[in-house]
């Protein structure tokens, strides 16, 4: 099945540039070119991932995120951000507004390439992995990718769906940032330890109460999931 991504970017050099790279990979690509109309292609179109520019004219990067993430009809598809140099606050801002992974600009379109695959796979779930999972009042369906606590939806991302199944199947047992990065980004390196207690910190507050305490933080370490 061939997978869709959408990509928004105003800097035509650029946009041309990834959607070369995609293609040659067999993605179907979607295009557009500013705010407005790459929202709307998301919401008609439903991608398998959007690549967003986090300056565009109209409507910016973090204002489009926001809106697919509020909206039950694309609030599951994953984001990765790009970014220029120096927008360090806003790369953060973005990862908390529900984007599963930035880059920064000027980057490599292999790496990108290499970024889109494994936020897909994070998508997919291996099909002898169990239907669904469940803490006390909490339930993780691993068709749909819905986390639910009690009658309550917890309309978590997909990074954020793999961050708490990587946890909740290790119950008990320390995951260090490392471990973490691993198992749920599909890569680490430098400066990304910050990016694991970012998603916590989300995860946390959309789980609230008891669920986000059984998120145990272990100092200088990593998280744990408390056991029964
Ligand atoms: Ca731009």
């Amino acid at each position: 099945m061939t997978r869709t991504i959408l990509i928004v970017e105003d800097e035509t050099d650029i946009l041309n540039l990834i959607e070369w790279h995609l293609r040659a990979e067999k993605y179907t690509v979607l295009t557009a070119a500013d705010g407005l109309n790459g929202l709307e292609t998301a919401i008609r179109r439903l991608p398998d991932l959007i690549v967003l520019d986090l300056m565009l004219p109209g409507m910016d990067g973090l204002e489009i995120c926001k809106a697919l993430k509020r909206n039950p009809k694309t609030g599951h598809i994953p984001v990765i951000m790009l970014t220029a140099k120096g927008e360090e606050v806003d790369r953060i801002v973005g990862l908390e507004l529900g984007a599963d992974d930035y880059m920064v600009k000027p980057f490599s379109p292999r790496e990108l390439v290499l970024r889109v695959r494994a936020v897909l796979k994070r998508v997919d779930v291996s099909p002898d992995e169990e239907k669904s999972i469940r803490y006390q009042n909490l339930r993780m369906d691993m068709d749909s990718h819905r986390v639910w606590m009690g009658e309550t939806e917890a309309l978590l991302t997909v990074t954020e769906f793999k961050l708490l199944l990587e946890l909740i199947q290790n119950r008990g047992r320390v995951r260090t940032r490392d471990q973490l990065l691993d198992r749920v980004w599909g890569y680490q390196f430098e400066g990304y330890a910050r990016t694991v207690d970012t998603h916590v910190r989300r995860l946390r507050q959309k789980l609230g109460g008891e669920y986000a305490d059984a998120i145990e933080t272990v100092r200088g370490i990593g998280y744990r999931f408390k056991e029964d």
